[in-house]
């Protein structure tokens, strides 16, 4: 057989390292090796109950076909009541392009600007998805890398200095996968004043919404209205109502955006699972009680996490303000050995700790920022412990 020769773009993508991690420690555990998994950006919760009966229905209605491309026109038309109720954003249902999954909407936002030669700016640490979206789709992405001086975040002046003619997009993402960073509104409305004088589209991702601990959660286009026509932003049910598995993501923007991004799903995947939208309909117009209940849970495992990280010899771990994850520096811990062998990098750090400690976290190259390692605290208080015991064993055995 001939060897194949693959698109350029594919060939130049890797496949995602938290999936990959995440498969590594199930594939352990089908094993019957006890792994403590703190790789996957999962809540441990289960879908509420009435979210999975208005699915259950569905099926018993027979609302068991395809529907129009962008979504149903109930659903599209709770997204828009939901972007006005909780984020005081201003849609019609028709700019509204429901998908698989947020990462299909983030996907397809990308792939309907972005063209051959255009420049994604995209601030570090990412989402591990990001710059392989940008490359599959011909561009360049540009990181912008940033300090703990700053909490991660980047300013105002750095991405003025950032913008090139060719920049297209930039991707914006508070709370932060995988720091937990969240952008104040001052923050969004410094960015926002630099993007007004220039023809760069956003793309605001604010999966991770609903969990901000401390502060508030603000759009860009709370902070700076006039970027409504260059802005879309991507949501999803995902993280706020635990339906990871049902593959829901929205998207809003300008009509003619959306229109395009739709185009391109009418040719891949069509509409979202008939089922996951009426579930979704009913995730978003129905009781939102769990939601406080699950922050305050999170919250306090992350001060938990946090301070059982900190105790550690060596490990800088801020505390996060918001989404599931800890992102601490463990640079202290590069170029030490272990098993007279030399630890040269995070990649090699969360191998040892995966291999030989049974705990999976994820390197924080894979997010574009070494030195340091993503934790999901989207697990219980038992498992949390376990797992910082196994990484404080993990690193004391390093020398
Ligand atoms: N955006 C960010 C920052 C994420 O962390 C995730 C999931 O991990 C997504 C988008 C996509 O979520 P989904 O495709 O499951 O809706």
């Amino acid at each position: 057989m001939p060897t194949p020769v693959f698109n350029r773009h594919v060939a130049a993508i890797k496949p995602s390292i938290t999936m990959a991690v995440t498969g590594k420690a199930k594939e352990m555990k089908s094993k019957g090796i006890d792994v403590v998994s703190l790789s996957a950006g999962e809540p441990d919760f289960d879908t509420p109950d009435h979210i999975k009966e208005s699915a259950i229905q569905a099926i018993r209605d027979g609302f068991t076909k395809y529907t129009p491309v962008p979504g149903t026109p109930e659903l599209r038309a709770a997204v828009a009541a939901k972007f006005k109720r909780e984020n005081g954003l201003d849609y019609k249902p028709e700019q509204i392009l429901t998908s698989i999954g947020g990462k299909h909407s983030c996907y397809l936002a990308v792939a309907a600007l972005v063209d051959e030669g255009d420049e994604v700016l995209i601030p570090a640490p990412y989402w591990v998805s990001y710059p392989d979206m940008v490359i599959l789709a011909g561009g360049t992405p540009v990181i912008m890398p940033t300090t703990s001086e700053t909490d991660l975040k980047i300013t105002a002046e750095q991405l003025r200095a950032a913008i090139t003619p060719k920049t297209k997009m930039i991707i914006l993402n508070s709370p932060s996968n995988p720091s937990g960073a969240v952008y104040s509104r001052s923050e969004l409305a410094a960015l926002g004043k630099v993007l007004l004088d220039s023809n760069v589209y956003v793309l605001s991702d604010d999966i991770y919404e609903h969990l901000v601990y401390e502060g508030e959660f603000v759009n860009i286009l709370n902070a700076e209205p006039k970027l409504y026509d260059q802005t879309i932003v991507v949501n999803g049910v995902a993280k706020a109502y635990a339906m990871t598995g049902w593959r829901v993501g929205y998207a809003a923007g300008p009509l003619p955006i959306i229109k395009e991004m739709s185009k391109i799903q009418s040719q891949q995947t069509s509409n979202v699972t008939s089922i996951s939208q009426k579930a979704t309909v009913q995730a978003l117009n129905g009781p939102q009680d769990h939601l406080a209940v699950w922050k305050a849970e999170y919250d306090k495992r992350r001060k938990h996490m946090v301070e059982r990280l900190n105790a550690i010899d060596g490990v800088k771990c801020a505390m996060p303000h918001g989404a599931f994850y800890v992102f601490p520096d463990v640079s202290a811990y590069i170029g030490k050995s272990y098993k007279g062998k030399k630890v040269t990098d995070d990649v090699a750090l969360t191998d040892v700790l995966i291999e030989d400690f049974h705990v999976a976290t994820v390197p924080g190259t894979g997010f574009g920022t070494p030195g340091y390692i993503r934790l999901s605290y989207a697990t219980s208080m038992k498992e949390i412990d376990t797992a910082i015991d196994r990484v404080a064993a993990g690193l004391a055995a390093l020398s």
